[in-house]
């Protein structure tokens, strides 16, 4: 059975016999991951940032991160040639909390995250969407497939991107981004609790 990332290879390959690339939603979490997932797209995808965290806690590091992929984008276009759009997805932290999700987990913060990412891409006629969540090192890139597959049925024609960013050298190509361009690197992943306990 082939693992999520020779499944994204496949796809690609896919695309590649297309004679217009393909639009794709991106679920962007920040800059850092950001970096490693466009990299790895940018051949590929007609690429539109999605910016929809109302995970992450207090409201000067959601900006902060924000700016970050603003700042990144603005580099990559010049760099490359390419015209990544961005979109944010406000929802207030208070309404974040009051859907109970980080008290519940993880699990339902990717959830949240997905859907309402596949909801706007849907609505929006894109071809694609996925996250640069499986970027990150301590994420469950299987799990955060699992759901965008999950999801699948009640979006189409639009299609779920499975991907596994941090395979093949993805946290590298981060972290040589990082130096490069000086991206700002946040040391929690976002929500209320993991912010007190860093703090402490
Ligand atoms: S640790 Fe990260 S993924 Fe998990 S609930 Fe908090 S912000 Fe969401």
């Amino acid at each position: 059975m082939k693992n999520n990332y020779e499944e994204f290879m496949d796809k690609i390959n896919e695309i590649k016999k297309l004679k217009e690339k393909p639009t794709l939603l991106l679920h962007t979490c920040c800059a850092l991951c950001f970096s490693s997932a466009y990299l790895q797209l940018k051949d590929y995808f007609k690429i539109t940032v999605f910016f929809y965290n109302p995970n992450i806690y207090p409201l000067e590091e959601y900006e902060k991160r924000k700016q970050e992929v603003l700042r990144m984008i603005q580099i990559f276009n010049n760099e490359y040639h390419t015209e990544v759009q961005f979109i944010e997805k406000i929802d207030t932290f208070d309404d974040y909390k009051s859907k109970k999700i980080h008290s519940k987990g993880c699990l339902d913060c990717f959830h949240l995250r997905l859907l309402k990412s596949f909801m706007y891409a849907n609505e929006n006629h894109f071809d694609y969407m996925t996250t640069t969540l499986t970027v990150g090192r301590l994420k469950n890139s299987k799990l955060l497939n699992q759901i965008g597959q999950s999801l699948q049925s009640m979006f189409d024609p639009t299609q779920y991107l499975i991907s596994d960013f941090k395979k093949n050298g993805g946290i590298d190509l981060s972290l040589q981004c990082k130096e490069k361009y000086h991206i700002y690197a946040q040391c929690y992943c976002g929500c209320e609790p993991y912010y007190q306990e860093k703090s402490q």
